[in-house]
């Protein structure tokens, strides 16, 4: 700065002195002013060039203020330098840890477009990194449940979604999607092809236990049903044979129960779709309930909206209510009450079984579903249970995309609510037979 002055004035004093000499000290000093900026222009354009290179060559030789700012920039430009190294370091290392996960890892911008890819992306989804940078997720899997997915809110589905992958029809996929930053998605997609096979040797497995034993069963009741009537059987035996008929029954039904179990997870309600008249049902369910109670005299109310049907599988909404209510009998004492109710409202069509009977403890009720969860083995076995009732209606639930909420307390007795969304009920037709009759 002091050097600029000093040029400055020197500049100043030299051409008003030539101009004093000369006899025109104006002139002189507009000349030498116009020198002066002439030359502050031609470093200025000098500074501009070496910036405009942008490489790492020597800033301009110039004492003065051109100075300073060089020695600023070159300060700025070292302190980005190692800034850029560090920042370098971290993301090579962000990339090798991310391309050792043995999963695929997709960062997505705001509509969808591939921001990032690790390696595995390429295997898993076919997308390639750095080539389909910018493409559009949708454009490059087509998979329909996968852009559902997406458009949908997946945050608020923790269950995730499960395809096949789009580059080997062999390999299923787990996928999950997180929202972070303020836009961005996190797609992380899961190789769960062993998961899955052994999940279905395990099904298939049970399956065809089950199946395999329910024969020998049969000709073994079938033979202690014909002991038990034949009138040369020693009076002696006949106990241990009421014991084996009843172990049989119990084996039975525990079998039927499984293979219930067995096609419920492999049958999806788009196979056997069709409309269920409900209020029927209900009434057939409630006579039976009433033969099962017999002696013990419960009092069954049944509250039905009559117009209110559903689409869905007659066979599995039948076995999920039949076991809410036989179960509602099973569990309540003698002359308890029962009571179910069907109806809709706006969220969809719910079934509520509700008993004054023994009620459940607040610990039990999260695991109730688990297959073989029994609160009371002993008592349950006494009863005929076997512990698979109430897998099958949480089953049965899924597979129409609805739930089962159960609200209990000792003593009390017990509520069983089924929730069937909204978008299966068919309500209306008796008015529409009733027009067209
Ligand atoms: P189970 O064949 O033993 O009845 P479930 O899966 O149907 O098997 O039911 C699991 C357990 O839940 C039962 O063992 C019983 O303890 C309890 N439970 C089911 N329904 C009721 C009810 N209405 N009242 C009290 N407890 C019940």
């Amino acid at each position: 700065m002091q050097y600029d002055l000093l040029r400055f004035a020197s500049v100043l004093i030299l051409s008003l002195f030539i101009g004093l000499l000369l006899g025109y000290p104006a002139l002189c000093v507009i000349a030498g002013l116009i020198f002066f900026t002439f030359s502050q222009y031609k470093e200025l354009r000098q500074l501009y060039a070496w910036l405009q290179r942008r490489q790492d060559s020597d800033s301009p030789n110039q004492p003065g203020i051109i100075d300073d700012i060089c020695r600023e920039i070159d300060y700025t430009k070292n302190r980005h330098r190692v800034r850029e190294t560090k920042l370098t370091g971290y993301l090579k290392r962000f990339q090798q840890a991310t391309g050792a996960l043995p999963d695929a890892v997709v960062v997505l911008g705001p509509n969808g477009e591939i921001e990032w890819a690790n390696k595995n992306a390429q295997g898993y989804l076919g997308i390639r990194w750095p080539q389909d940078s910018e493409l559009r997720i949708a454009n490059l899997v087509r998979t329909p449940a996968l852009n559902r997915y997406l458009s949908s809110s997946p945050d608020e589905d923790s269950k995730g979604l499960q395809m096949i992958s789009p580059t080997s029809k062999e390999m299923t996929l787990e996928i999950r999607v997180t929202a972070y930053g303020e836009t961005q998605q996190l797609l992380v997609a899961r190789d769960i092809t062993n998961i899955v096979r052994t999940n279905q040797m395990r099904k298939d497995f049970i399956a065809n236990a089950s199946h395999e034993l329910r024969t020998p069963l049969t000709v073994i009741s079938g033979y202690l049903e014909s002991f038990a009537d034949d009138s040369l059987c020693p009076m002696e035996w006949l106990s241990h044979i009421r014991q084996m008929r009843k172990q049989t029954n119990r084996m039975q039904n525990l079998i039927e129960d499984l293979l219930k179990l067995s096609s419920l997870e492999a049958r999806t309600i788009n196979e056997d779709k069709e409309l269920v008249r409900v209020p029927d049902m209900l009434n057939t369910i409630m006579a039976e309930a009433n033969s099962l109670s017999g002696a013990l005299n419960h009092q069954l109310e049944l509250v039905v909206d009559d117009e209110l049907y559903v689409y869905g599988s007659h066979y599995q909404l039948y076995s999920a209510f039949s076991n809410l209510v036989f179960n509602a009998v099973q569990y309540t004492p003698a002359e308890g009450k029962i009571q179910v109710t069907w109806y809709q409202d706006k969220s969809g069509a719910h079934l509520l079984v509700s008993d004054d009977g023994l009620g459940i403890a607040a610990e039990h009720l999260p695991r109730l579903t688990e297959r073989f969860y029994r609160i009371d083995k002993s008592r349950s076995r006494e009863r005929g249970g076997t512990g698979l009732g109430l897998a099958i209606v949480k089953h049965v639930l899924a597979n129409h995309d609805g739930q089962l909420v159960i609200d209990s307390k000792v003593g009390e007795g017990s509520i069983f609510q089924c929730d069937l969304p909204a978008k299966i009920i068919v309500s209306g037709l008796l008015e529409n037979k009733t027009a067209s009759g």
